[in-house]
């Protein structure tokens, strides 16, 4: 059996090119006599890997010089409690905007650690359909930073551009949607991803922080939860995930070959446009769940009339070489997740699909 297209929200689809590229270099690295995963992260073979990371994300991303590119352990969410605990001093304030589960969840950590944080805006009662405007709630300007998730890959809304903070520094969870487009940088503080959805496999997150921000403002920090040290020791600090920074550094180079976040982006919405043309030329036999002007390019949700003719949806495209179509539990219905590293013929499958399945089950 070959490759099948794979929808799942991640751990999510890797570009074959790179799976291939590991397999042949797993058990010799380029004459080594071992594996990558098998020396020491202070190895020059290692270093050269971890290094190279670095700078793709910042020509590919365009950082500013002013930036620290880090790779951190935990996941993104542990990224909940080491922005408020590294960003929030003694008798300061955060703002946050609630667009989905994972803000929910990064707001409670703030709260577990008694941070005062204000939930200036949230989509909630309409199920997170949608990204707040920017008419709608009024950032504190003594705020620490202003917290958004710029994907919400549970619900299926992006934001199309980020909000304007005048001078407060925006924090993003780009876990979902990291180097799918360019970014403006003017007024970031903090974006950081999971590894596992555009940029590579799980264990890790990549945080990239403006280095006025990176300072030991709170002294009750445990080392390894305190952004100064992982940027003076480079992210080097005690063992790096070696083999998931291994595995990205392929995929940003894979990136590289793909026109960068600007050529990658063309192609996303050439793809998510796919699946959205049939969502609203199918007379509402599929329901999109995001309003049309929050719509993600990464993760596309909608429903159908029923359960199980949604059931049937599912089951049956994995028939046809399509899995992890099955929407989260709190959305239901379907989600196709088209990251990056979805091929353009895996939409235009998904499309057809979709097409056939109406007419078959109308
Ligand atoms: C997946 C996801 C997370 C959680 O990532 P973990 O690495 O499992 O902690 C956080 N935020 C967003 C937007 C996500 O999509």
């Amino acid at each position: 059996m070959g490759r099948i297209f794979n929808f799942y929200s991640g751990p999510a689809t890797l570009p074959e090119e790179i799976l291939k590229q590991a397999a042949s270099e797993l058990i010799d690295y380029k004459n080594s006599g071992m594996s990558i995963m098998e020396t020491s992260h202070r190895s020059k073979i290692y270093e050269e890997v971890h290094n190279e990371a670095i700078s793709l994300i910042r020509s590919l991303f365009k950082v500013p010089d002013n930036y620290n590119v880090l790779f951190l352990q935990g996941g993104a969410s542990s990224q909940f409690f080491m922005i408020p605990m590294n960003l929030i001093g003694e008798g300061e304030t955060a703002d946050y905007i609630n667009t989905g589960e994972w803000t929910n969840k990064a707001i409670k950590e703030a709260k577990i650690l008694g941070k005062n944080i204000n939930v200036i805006a949230s989509s909630e009662s309409t199920n997170f359909d949608r990204i707040p405007k920017e008419s709608e709630y009024k950032i504190n300007n003594k705020a620490q930073y202003l917290y958004i998730a710029s994907n919400n890959t549970i619900f299926g809304t992006e934001y199309k551009k980020y909000p304007e903070t005048n001078g407060v520094p925006l924090v993003i969870d780009a876990s979902s949607d990291i180097f799918s487009y360019p970014v403006d940088w003017k007024n970031i503080g903090l974006i950081y991803a999971g590894t596992q959805k555009n940029a590579g496999p799980s264990g890790m997150a990549i945080v990239i922080i403006r280095k006025d921000l990176c300072v030991d403002k709170n002294k009750n920090i445990p080392t390894m939860l305190r952004y100064a040290i992982h940027a003076e020791n480079n992210s080097l600090f005690n063992t790096p995930p070696t083999f998931t920074i291994y595995l990205v550094n392929l995929n940003l180079k894979w990136l590289k070959s793909k026109g960068g976040v600007e050529g990658i982006q063309k192609i996303n919405q050439e793809k998510a446009k796919l699946i959205y043309d049939v969502i609203d030329n199918s007379e509402g036999y599929y329901k999109g769940h995001a309003q049309k002007d929050s719509r993600s390019l990464m993760n596309i949700t909608f429903n159908l009339k029923s359960k199980e003719l949604e059931e049937k949806f599912a089951k049956e495209g994995e028939k046809s070489g399509l899995i992890g179509l099955k929407g989260h539990r709190s959305v239901g219905g379907i989600r196709a997740s088209t990251y990056n590293a979805m091929p353009v013929e895996g939409c235009e499958k998904l499309a057809q699909y979709m097409k056939d399945f109406m007419k078959n089950n109308k």
